[in-house]
């Protein structure tokens, strides 16, 4: 049997950092759920979609055949069969990804591959609804939060950082109001599951929270306890 590990948290939380860190030192599958929304919200934008089409993009989402394969441990994501790593972290992308996962038929659709990746290998896999809908029975749960104000600025610094232009106040609000749509839909809403352990990176280092982290699944799963 696989060893499913989730960590949930809203945007901006360091959960693809951390969950990259932790898979690698666990030598298990980083699996990164947003950037499945993120090639779907893609597929609706190349399409001309917009906010208020959202029965469109119930109807619409079967044309969007998303897969991840994994490469050198980093995992890639393609869309009808093309790879578009490099297209789905733009402020319209998130906000898209954003919007369209409150869409049912658009979680549906995606549910199956999370479930499949996570029966096949060990992974770690982030989002906001893994540990509540994907993986009820996941072996450790996580989630991983951080004051609105730090994570604003973390992704700031991600922005400035790859030489894009950003503003910190128009970065805290898409934060915000990513919050707002992603802990107040009707399906799947950004919960933290009665089971999942909390962790608060807002004071913590990237290190510390790996850590922490490292510490949760040895502590919780047999398996690793061997290893150690
Ligand atoms: O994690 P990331 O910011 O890349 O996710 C993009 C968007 O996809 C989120 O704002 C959220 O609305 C959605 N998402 C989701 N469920 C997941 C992962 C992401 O609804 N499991």
């Amino acid at each position: 049997m696989s060893v499913n590990i989730a960590i949930d948290g809203p945007a901006g939380a360091g959960k693809s950092t951390i969950a990259k860190k932790v898979a690698g030192e666990l030598g298990y599958i980083y699996v990164d759920t947003g950037a499945m929304y993120r090639a779907v919200g893609l597929y609706f934008s190349r399409l001309g979609l917009s906010d208020g089409d959202q029965d469109r993009m119930a109807s619409e989402v079967s044309g969007a055949d998303v897969s991840i394969r994994h490469e050198n441990g980093t995992q890639k994501i393609y869309l009808n069969g093309e790879n578009v790593d490099p297209e789905i972290r733009t402020p319209e992308i998130s906000r898209m990804a954003s919007v369209c996962s409150a869409v049912p038929e658009v979680r549906t659709h995606l549910l199956e591959l999370q479930r499949k990746t996570a029966r096949e290998e060990n992974v770690v896999m982030d989002g906001r609804d893994i540990g509540t809908v994907i993986l009820p029975h996941a072996d450790v749960k996580i989630f991983l939060t951080a004051d609105p104000g730090v994570r604003a600025l973390r992704r700031y610094e991600e922005l400035i950082a790859r030489g894009e232009k950003a503003v910190l106040e128009d970065i805290e609000r898409e934060v915000r109001e990513r919050d707002e749509r992603d802990m107040n839909r009707e399906t799947a809403p950004l919960k933290q599951a009665d089971d999942a352990v909390l962790v608060d990176s807002s004071h913590m280092t990237i290190d510390e929270v790996r850590d922490r982290i490292i510490s949760i699944v040895r502590e919780k799963c047999p398996e690793e306890q061997a290893q150690q």
